[in-house]
């Protein structure tokens, strides 16, 4: 068996409507192995094709979550979570999502629920456990439907995701860790301005001074501008090394050593 590792494979980069409907990126969403544990964070529509593409097996998952219930992160969750428990054949796994995803014009189907071992509402300064991974979701953000960015622990590395939000002054205060992964839909501020654009996005990682942030979750102004251009200019301007995700890109954290 190999080494005991913490890795990343992005099932997906597409941030926002046009990207995603139109699949120029793929938006699947990303699958950790964090050690021995395997979680799905947003599986956004494709995430299935993704997995299956990619050889990963959903019926090993421990957990999904969900940041937040719009389409391009929540597409996917039902088919996921009938796969995570062999369609209902076991009853496993953990769902973690917002409370207005299970209660307000719900995206996790009601007869699916049963099939899980347990469902987590997630909530701002909430702390969680899976297996020997601590998940935090320190702040709600802002953005138009409940939403959390996440700070996984395990026993190896620290490391956040800020999903979807408004900038706003005190947001990288509450992310820290060796790895910020960050979705940056947008190239310029500007409305619509409930996503973080491309210069947000660098005052943060020069706030939070992790040792690389990884930008991903792009909108059609970010994917026309090349994304792996951007980064590294940000690189060159951070003295940080950034790096633009790929659809199918594995992450591997031993890397920030
Ligand atoms: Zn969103």
């Amino acid at each position: 068996m190999a080494e005991i590792s913490d890795m990343i494979t992005f099932l997906g980069t597409a941030g926002a409507r046009f990207v995603v409907t139109r699949q120029f990126l793929a938006s699947g969403g990303a699958w950790l192995n964090l050690g021995s544990t395997q979680i799905l964070l947003d599986p956004g529509p494709g995430c299935l094709v993704q997995t299956a593409k990619r050889k990963l097996d959903p019926s090993k998952l421990e957990a999904i979550i969900l940041s937040h219930r719009h389409l391009d992160h929540s597409g996917d969750i039902n088919i996921m979570i009938e796969a995570m428990t062999e369609g209902g054949t076991k009853k496993r796994g953990i769902v973690f999502a917002p409370a207005d995803a299970m209660n307000q014009d719900p995206v996790i189907l009601s007869y699916l629920r049963p099939y899980l071992r347990t469902i987590e509402i997630l909530k701002a300064g909430g702390s969680y456990v899976i297996n020997d991974v601590s998940l935090r979701t320190p702040i709600k953000h802002k953005h138009p439907v409940e939403t959390y960015g996440l700070i996984f622990q395990t026993p190896r590395h620290t490391f956040s995701w800020i999903t979807d939000t408004r900038y706003f002054d005190d947001l990288a205060n509450y992310y820290e860790g060796d790895l910020l992964i960050i979705n940056v839909v947008r190239l310029d501020p500007g409305a619509p301005i409930d996503h973080l654009s491309l210069p947000e996005a660098k005052r943060i990682i020069e706030k939070i001074k992790p040792k690389i942030a990884i930008l991903t979750h792009f909108g059609m102004t970010m994917w026309r501008a090349k994304t792996w251009e951007l980064a590294e200019r940000l690189t060159e301007e951070t003295g940080i090394s950034v790096i633009a995700a790929r659809d199918g890109m594995r992450f591997d954290l031993a890397r920030l050593k």
